[in-house]
């Protein structure tokens, strides 16, 4: 049978559509396939085809082949609320692609920032017609590499319609969801079709589409309050069309919970009814920090420092230089240390360019040729910008930027004065500047800053980042036209899509501040939820942290109220790279995470490389089945030099006291005591710093089942139920086939988390779940009825689990739990919480 090759649309990591947080992909709904976890933001054609889909956001697109396939990569979850901010689409619907040819571009910081998850679907159909064969294995892909091949299957053969029954039925819809039939309203109504024989069809404007199709009918690009047409012919054309409304209700009801548990988006009708009123001043730019408020232009003046060329002598410039380089320092480090996280990863990082050699050797060779300190400060770190400036990668160009702050810090203290702390703003002000340095910013009276717009910069510099933490909506690019905006107008900056409005007239202002206050005002709520401890109704302390592989996951993870990082998966933060990393470049980026931790809790788990997990620097021995092969602990044990490296790294972080140690794949209470032998003469090596607590994760069967001598051993437990959920069911995570079945709350799993949570109280030492589960909203309550302490989710979950875990009765979920445990399958748990869930905030 011939084959349809289905190219890697992006790099990134490959993986089974079951691990994407979001139940339509994950359920096969919109089709099989694979999820790619991007690291570029560039998404290029998995085939030859023709474009049938743009998803008016620019996350998503469709393409037929030749043949037939359908194909559609969707950057991302829920990215469809981005509203089209950081994506850039580069082709049209009827367009022929080449394989290989980019389709979409997209900025990969702002939509990790912004969006639940950048896990990327590639999922073919139609359903009955196609057939996944030769599927790559999970691991790292590049674009252009073989994901998988499609086979065709003969089309599928609809039942003729019966004379005697009414042959053809039509339905009338008015479509009320927020974005419109989507990727996952589509599966949903596709879905319902699944058992019908009709042939249904959706007309709008004109148009048409395959109900069964989500492809087909995303290419319609129906819109929020738009009517479609159901035609459906065949036996069951009646049920077919009640069977597309039912289709609709679900995903209406679908969208109304998900806007209870996901961040909500500001409601973007007014700025579409105002397109047309638009003229020339409305000024597109690039959503930096998303928000939407109105204010006043405001302009500061950035004056530069004159300095004298002239020096006056090798030593004495050289001490002067030495000393406003101390002087900056200090004062740099004491900013830091009083500021927030992402103030401290911008001192720390302005610290290294003031000692960077490069940039002082290059100072020294101008005062040794007769030059002032000052001038020769400027004129290394002028050369130092523009090698930057000439960088391909745009956040490198960005830290351009800094330099020129590290300049102007310099040459104040060289003038014997202290850059200064707080420029004084008009009420209310919009800041309007071609660019701003970090420090400028941090200098700015935060009461009155309402938003900044830039004519120039990018949405991933340092400012970007530090406006993002000061909470201040932000537009980048806008370009050279923001120099002609009047200071002293009304200004309506929506960095929710990009759109800076100049001077309104009166009625557009009245409805832009009614909107921007209400946007306040949720905002206000849901981040202070978010930012409270986490107890249960009845005033248990549960734990909410975040899982990070990343330090913008990080500050994502504060951002979100996570009260700590409960597992750095350390193996992703060197994962693109062919040597391993030194101790020093551990060191740098696990300090870089804790420091955007702000002083919370760092479990830093060993680089758990091998099974799904290979690392192009640590190649492994052949092995028939990698899963029980040298994985976690026992490939760490194996390549004790590694292992060494990374623990002398992370020995060294500083403040000592938020870090924590986790032990992947555990198997039994020998391991710990190993590792913990290692660590204390390491400890001691390193001029006996303080024991740090070592934890074990319990994702074999076996530790969950000698749980009560791993806790003993062990200071704390992390349950890693995605892997112990593969062992315990004997099923492979990655396997499509038996995804549907790879289930946590299967109730085998759950007895071995009960084993675990009951040997960690037992011993008085905390049990977390770290695996993907814990950020399962129907897990949460069984979870922690079971006794876990703590839950460690993606960032963006956060809110959710502490919103709902704020509204649950431990004594309650306590006896949910116990009851889950007797039953026969994970459906049957999932039956039962869902039945129960009202009640269980009943403290009755
Ligand atoms: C787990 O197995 O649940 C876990 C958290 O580890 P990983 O997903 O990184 O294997
Ligand atoms: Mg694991």
């Amino acid at each position: 049978m011939p084959t349809i090759k289905i190219l890697a649309p992006v790099d990134g990591w490959c993986t089974s559509l079951k691990e994407v947080p979001d139940p339509a992909f994950a359920g096969l709904m919109l089709g099989d396939g694979v999820a790619i976890d991007p690291i570029a933001g560039s998404v290029s054609a998995p085939c030859n085809g023709e474009i049938t889909t743009v998803a008016s956001g620019g996350h998503a697109v469709g393409l037929r082949s030749a043949e037939g396939v359908d194909v559609l990569v969707h950057v991302g979850i829920d990215t469809v609320r981005l509203g089209g901010q950081h994506f850039e689409v580069l082709v049209r619907p009827g367009q022929s692609v080449s394989a290989g040819e980019a389709l979409i571009r997209f900025d990969l910081d702002a939509v990790a920032r912004a969006a639940r998850s950048l896990m990327t679907p590639i999922v073919v159909g139609p359903p009955e017609n196609v057939e996944i064969v030769n599927r790559c294995a999970a691991g790292a892909v590049r674009a252009g590499e073989v994901l998988f091949e499609v086979a065709m299957r003969a089309a599928r053969v609809l039942a003729p319609a019966s004379a005697s029954v009414a042959a053809t039925a039509t339905g009338k819809l008015t479509i009320t969801l927020q974005h419109g039939l989507h990727a996952r309203p589509a599966a949903l109504l596709a879905q319902q079709l699944r058992t019908m024989t009709a042939e249904v069809l959706i007309e709008i404007r004109g148009r048409r589409a395959n109900a069964r199709s989500v492809v087909s009918i995303m290419s319609l690009e129906v819109r929020c309050g738009e009517e479609i047409l159901i035609r459906a012919t065949g036996a069951d054309a009646a049920a077919a069309v009640d069977a597309v409304l039912a289709g609709v209700e679900a995903a209406v009801r679908a969208e109304a919970s998900a806007g209870h548990v996901a961040a909500p988006i500001a409601e973007s009708t007014w700025v579409r009814g105002t397109t047309g009123d638009r003229n020339a001043q409305a000024l597109a730019g690039v959503s930096a920090v998303p928000g939407y408020v109105v204010g006043i232009a405001t302009r500061i003046e950035r004056q530069e420092l004159v300095v004298t060329e002239t020096g006056a002598g090798l030593d004495l410039e050289s001490v002067a230089l030495l000393r406003a380089r101390s002087n900056v320092k200090a004062r740099l480090l004491r900013a830091g240390e009083i500021g927030s996280a992402a103030r401290r990863e911008i001192a720390a990082a302005h610290v290294e360019f003031l000692d960077d050699p490069l940039l002082n050797e290059v100072a020294q060779e101008f005062i040794a040729a007769g030059k002032s300190a000052g001038f020769a400060w400027r004129a290394a770190t002028r050369r130092s910008m523009s090698l930057l400036q000439g960088l391909a990668d745009e956040r490198l160009r960005e830290r351009a930027d800094d330099l020129l702050d590290v300049e102007s810090h310099v040459l104040y203290a060289l003038a014997g004065e202290a850059r200064p702390m707080h420029l004084p703003l008009p009420k209310r002000a919009v800041l309007l500047a071609d660019d701003l340095l970090p420090s400028e910013l941090v200098a700015l009276e935060r009461e009155q800053l309402t938003a900044i717009c830039l004519a120039n910069g990018g949405a991933t510099s340092h400012v970007a980042i530090l406006a993002a933490a000061m909470d201040v909506p932000m537009l980048v690019g806008v370009g050279a036209r923001l120099r002609s905006v009047t200071e002293g107008a009304i200004l309506i900056v929506d960095a929710d899509s990009g759109v800076l409005e100049v001077a309104p007239v009166p009625a557009v202002v009245e409805r832009a501040e009614a909107r921007a206050a209400a946007q306040r005002a949720q905002r206000v709520a849901e981040r202070v939820a978010a930012q409270r401890e986490c107890r249960s109704l009845d005033g248990t302390r549960i734990e909410v942290y975040a899982n990070v592989g990343s330090v913008a996951d990080a500050f994502a993870a504060v951002a979100n109220g996570a009260e700590g990082c409960g597992l750095l998966r350390t193996e992703f933060l060197f994962i693109d790279r062919d040597t391993a990393p030194s101790e020093a470049e551990q060191l740098a980026t696990y300090q870089a995470v804790a420091a955007a931790l702000g002083g919370r809790p760092l479990v830093l788990r060993l680089m758990d490389v091998g099974g799904d997990k290979p690392l192009a620097y640590l190649p492994l021995p052949v092995e028939e089945n990698p899963a029980l092969g040298l994985r976690g602990i026992r490939t760490a044990l194996w390549r004790r030099d590694l292992l060494h490296t990374q623990l002398r790294a992370a020995l060294q972080v500083e403040p000592a006291a938020i870090l924590r140690l986790l032990l992947p794949m555990i198997t039994d209470v020998a391991e710990v005591r190993t590792v913990r032998a290692i660590v204390d003469q390491l400890c001691a090596d390193l001029g006996g710093r303080v024991p740090v607590q070592i934890g074990a994760m319990v994702e074999t069967p076996a530790a969950a089942l000698t749980a009560p001598l791993i806790a003993h051993e062990a200071d704390f437990l992390s349950i890693g139920s995605n892997d112990l959920t593969q062992y315990a069911l004997a099923m492979d995570r990655g396997h499509t086939e038996l995804a549907a079945r790879m289930d946590a709350l299967h109730p085998a799993v759950l007895q071995l988390i009960a084993a675990a949570a009951a040997a960690g109280a037992a011993a008085g030492k905390g049990v977390a779940v770290c695996g993907g589960v814990a950020a399962d909203l129907a897990a949460v309550p069984v979870l922690i009825g079971l006794g876990v302490t703590e839950l460690s989710v993606v960032p963006s979950a956060v809110p959710a689990v502490k919103r709902l875990i704020g509204s649950l009765n431990l004594a309650q979920c306590t006896s949910l739990s116990a009851r889950c445990l007797g039953l026969e399958s994970a459906a049957a748990v999932r039956a039962l919480v869902a039945q129960s869930l009202p009640a269980l905030g009943d403290s009755r």
